[in-house]
This record gives structure tokens, C-alpha cells and sequence, in this order.
């Protein structure tokens, strides 16, 4: 691979295909040369899986989100758990969101208000790990205030 990193960004082997072969699986992308794979959640379920596969393999990440055909779950509930699993160290993001006016699987309006949900939930993490890496000054918070981070993530 020339020395060569190759990490699969977007995979979703926490779905249930992967079920009865995930090993046999990450064996094969490891012979293939890739040396990492984030899976990402498209369900509170599937990110919940995503996470446990995450602490079981080191060579797996996790993203954690509800896919924009299920924005209707996308509700405090589910935020909320998402917010706690967004803080795993193993959980490398949020998502999957966005927006899917394509197949419109779920009205646009919740679509819209499923992603402004993860990108503020996006927001606050980034302000964790802000947080656990550098020393707060007035001057910082400042700027995290300026990008709608909030103290209660200190
Ligand atoms: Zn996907």
C-alpha cells in the first residue's frame, strides 16, 4: 500500500447484514489495507450498536445520528441519547443527518429540524472536546460563546 493509511469513513456495520460475520469482515478490510472504519448510526438503536462495536475493535470509530428518513424520531428523547453517546471517546461524530429532499421519505420541515438538532449537538461536542484539551480562558470562552458552544458542556 506505499505506506499508504486507508480508513473507511462511512460504513454501517453496525446494520444487521453484518450481524453474523462482522469478524470475517473486518479481517477482509484489514487484508484489503484499511486500517480504520468509522461506522455511523442511522438509528438511536443503530448508533447504540455502532458504539459497541467501537469499544470492541480498535480499529472502529463511531458516529452517532438519525438518518434524515426517520427525522420524526429525531425527538428530545432521542437527542438527549445521542448526547450521551455522543461523549464516548470512541464516538468520532454526528451523524447520519441531513437532508434527503430526493426520496422525501419524511416531510422536509422535520427533516430541516432533525439537522439543525445534530448540528447543534455537533456544536456542544466540539465544545467537550475543546474543553478536555485546553485550559479555559476568558479570551477562549468568549470565542466558544461566539459559536453557540454553551458552559454546560465545560
Ligand atoms: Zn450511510
Amino acid at each position: 500500500m506505499n505506506g499508504q493509511t486507508l480508513i473507511d469513513s462511512h460504513a454501517h456495520l453496525e446494520m444487521k447484514q453484518f450481524r453474523g460475520d462482522l469478524e470475517r469482515v473486518l479481517e477482509r478490510a484489514h487484508a484489503a489495507g484499511v486500517s480504520h472504519i468509522i461506522t455511523v448510526g442511522s438509528t438511536i438503536a443503530e448508533s447504540r450498536r455502532a458504539l459497541k462495536i467501537a469499544e470492541k475493535y480498535q480499529e472502529v470509530s463511531a458516529v452517532v445520528g438519525i438518518h434524515p428518513h426517520d427525522a420524526d424520531d429525531a425527538d428530545d428523547w432521542a437527542l438527549e441519547e445521542l448526547s450521551k453517546l455522543a461523549v464516548k471517546k470512541q464516538v468520532v461524530g454526528i451523524g447520519e443527518t441531513g437532508l434527503d429532499f430526493f426520496r422525501d421519505r419524511s416531510p422536509r420541515e422535520l427533516q430541516e429540524d432533525s439537522f439543525r438538532r445534530h448540528i447543534d449537538l455537533a456544536k456542544r461536542r466540539i465544545c467537550l472536546w475543546s474543553f478536555t484539551s485546553a485550559t479555559l480562558t476568558k479570551e477562549l470562552w468568549k470565542s466558544l460563546k461566539m459559536k453557540g458552544c454553551r458552559k454546560k458542556a465545560a
